[in-house]
């Protein structure tokens, strides 16, 4: 034990400290001591902007040691990584730091982790931003736990700044947060993507006296490049063809979820060993789809920006993106996961014309106009406490962006969080043009920024850093325009006209999952092939400018046979399907909202492919409802989904593979689990079929 803290002894320790952490050869730098320092001894707010792989977490874990060594309390730490911090955690406890996590997939622990944190037993408290959106945690819990803390760690923090490309509402809590904690408790707030604005706009939300240490951004391994294709087809034929060059394991980023499952299909037809990943894939299927990435079992993730900040992968050798981001900001940030621990990095941007029109429909998802956001909270006045589906079918408005809006306004006072849903607050509130004008200004002069980027003849890294802000930017004699090499557009004709094939395929690709969701007492790991589906379709997806009107329509609409219009479109995705084996028979699911659709889809199907039509699944008592998480989901799906004695037989006796029909496909779990029922009865193989999916 030391008395007081005295800056030499202090480091000997720390240096002690990071060894246990990071290993025996392991030393503080400079700038990671002066963090350290202006924490622990001069117990100041500091904000530290520097490159992924600087050695951030290095900086809390020692903090918090030395902290909790001179007798307080422990570390709260914000971050939307945990899922990602496993390593980290591991690492801290072997330096005998006890670490502990607070997120929704752990509710059960949350009671004993108070009382161990209120007992001392616990060093460091792990919490998700969207923890500060509960309500009960908000007010009861995170007051407590801030006022004992030793140390506040903000990961990430960008995120609080609107000027910034990744703002989330969650985050705006924690000014408030900084405002109302105790003096004397340090704050610590990292991130390692922030230009001067948005350091600045984080700095003084921290508060006035806030230190700021901000490194060079350059990562010498990095080879961009940018490779212009007039076409869709030609660049996933030239991606198709390039992949196998790249070094090592890597990330390919596209701009939307269908282009991620588009793209790793493709690639997938082409032989290569890749798996898409977006924020619509179930936690469990992320994890198998990372650890894949970590340990080099598959060339690439096709992944949105959900695969993102911390995910550390020092030797990834690649990342291409087709489609360009928004900003150059987001851009470095993302191609900055390449190359951390090798010396040779490869970063590819293949633009497409169509992006803009992705930028566009991205930002018409902004905070609403201001008469629908009256409409939510006069509906909210008039009706007393709303659930989220109960709102969405009063305000037109998809299921992300009313709850988007809604944290914003419960950050603004106008409404809460309360069990059951929403209510307002009667606050008086005003829509604030100036800010969202503002930010809709500062997004076009990022996108500006960004084609820019696509045209530049100059150094490609010193444009991006430049538009970081970073001082010490220079040409880096790396890149395609540096070294004037450039890479060849060529592309062999019957690549281009394989990709164009798949393409203008109708209908979309149904994905079988391959994991059950964890949580389950009884179910976990993959799912026995002996009972999983192969890869189905679905005429479109909801989301989709083409099919995705048409079958909008018909959800909105009440129960009746299947129209012809669709039964025809569907008949060519299955006259275009490429099955292993034709299927002999169709069993159609049960639907306690419209029967008479999915049955006479099924029964029609059958006639028209001249399959056996074997009946339908059966609900054992009302149907499952709706839950809002997997392993919910599936437990109230197998409660409920049942096989009919006389259904089994048929299926049994048929022998051969089964198209499995319904009329939509969400989350994809009861397909999964009738799947397993068909499977089980006897069908070699099961094709599920639908005419939308949500994905
Ligand atoms: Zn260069």
């Amino acid at each position: 034990m030391i008395d007081a803290p005295d800056a030499e002894v202090l480091r000997e320790e720390a240096e002690e400290r990071l060894r246990a952490l990071a290993g025996e050869h392991a030393v503080l730098r400079d700038d990671q001591w002066a963090a350290i320092e202006a924490l622990v001894v001069d117990r100041r707010r500091v904000l530290v902007v520097q490159r992924t792989g600087w050695g951030k977490s290095a900086v809390y874990f020692v903090a918090t040691a030395l902290l909790r060594e001179l007798g307080e309390g422990p570390t709260v730490i914000v971050s939307p990584l945990l899922a990602l911090m496993r390593n980290q955690i591991a690492a801290a406890e072997r330096a005998g730091i006890r670490a502990v996590t607070i997120n929704s997939a752990n509710p059960e622990d949350w009671e004993e982790i108070y009382s161990q944190v209120a007992d001392g037993l616990v060093d460091v408290l792990l919490v998700s931003p969207e923890r500060l959106n509960n309500p009960d945690f908000r007010d009861n819990v995170l007051p407590e736990l801030a006022e004992s803390a030793g140390l506040v760690v903000v990961d990430e923090a960008h995120c609080i700044s609107d000027w910034g490309h990744d703002f989330r509402p969650d985050y705006r809590r924690l000014a408030r947060l900084f405002e109302e904690l105790p003096p004397g408790i340090p704050v610590l707030a990292t991130t390692a993507t922030a230009n001067a604005r948005v350091t600045r706009d984080v700095a003084e939300q921290m508060g006035e006296d806030t230190l700021v240490l901000r490194g060079p951004l350059e990562r010498e391994s990095l080879h961009l490049s940018v490779v212009r294709l007039p076409s869709a087809e030609q660049r996933l034929a030239w991606l198709a063809q390039t992949l196998h060059e790249l070094p090592g394991s890597g990330i390919v980023y596209t701009l939307t979820v269908a282009a991620a499952h588009e793209v790793a299909g493709y690639l997938r037809e082409q032989g290569h060993e890749v798996a898409a990943y977006s924020g619509q894939t179930d936690p469990a299927e992320r994890l198998a789809a990372e650890e894949a990435l970590l340990a080099n079992k598959i060339k690439a993730l096709v992944a949105t920006s959900a695969l993102g900040m911390g995910f550390d992968k020092p030797d990834l050798g690649f990342v291409v993106h087709v489609g360009a981001p928004q900003s150059p900001v987001a851009y470095y940030q993302q191609v900055g996961r390449a190359g951390r621990g090798v010396e040779r990095a490869e970063v590819i941007l293949l633009p497409g014309a169509e992006d803009r029109d992705i930028w566009a429909y991205f930002a018409s998802l902004a905070f609403p106009p201001e008469p629908v956001v009256r409409a939510t909270l006069a509906a909210l006045e008039e009706r007393g406490v709303m659930s989220t589906p109960a709102l969405e079918t009063a305000v037109d408005l998809s299921r992300s962006r009313l709850e988007m809006m809604l944290k914003v306004l419960d950050v603004d006072g106008a409404v809460r969080r309360v069990k059951g849903g929403w209510e307002a607050t009667g606050e008086e509130w005003a829509y604030d043009t100036e800010r969202y004008t503002r930010i809709a200004a500062e997004r076009r002069a990022e996108q500006e920024a960004m084609l820019g980027y696509l045209t530049t003849t100059e150094c490609r890294e010193h444009y991006l850093r430049r538009h970081l802000d970073d001082d010490a930017a220079h040409p880096c004699g790396r890149c395609d325009n540096c070294t004037g090499r450039h890479r060849s557009p060529d592309i062999a004709p019957q690549a281009v006209e394989q990709a164009r094939e798949r393409l203008s395929r109708p209908g979309v690709e149904l994905e079988a999952r391959r994991q059950w969701p964890t949580g389950l007492p009884d179910l976990s790991g993959r799912i026995k092939p002996e009972l999983g589906a192969e890869p189905g379709r679905a005429l479109g997806r909801l989301t989709d400018i083409g099919w995705g009107n048409r079958l909008r329509e018909l959800f909105h609409g009440g129960d009746g046979p299947v129209p012809d219009d669709l039964l025809r479109a569907v008949i060519q995705v299955l006259a275009a399907w490429d099955w292993r084996e034709r299927p002999v028979a169709v069993v159609s699911l049960p639907s306690a909202s419209r029967p008479e659709l999915v049955r006479s889809f099924g029964e029609r199907l059958a006639q028209i492919g001249r399959l056996t039509y074997l009946g339908e699944l059966g609900y054992r008592a009302g149907s499952p409802g709706q839950q809002f998480n997997s392993a919910k989901r599936v437990q109230a799906i197998r409660a409920t989904l049942a096989m009919p004695k006389d259904l089994a037989g048929r299926v049994a006796e048929c022998g051969g593979p089964v198209l499995l029909v319904d009329d939509r496909v969400d989350t994809g779990w009861t397909m999964t689990l009738a799947t397993a029922l068909v499977r089980h009865a006897g069908a070699p193989a099961v094709l599920p079929l639908a005419l939308a999916t949500v994905s």
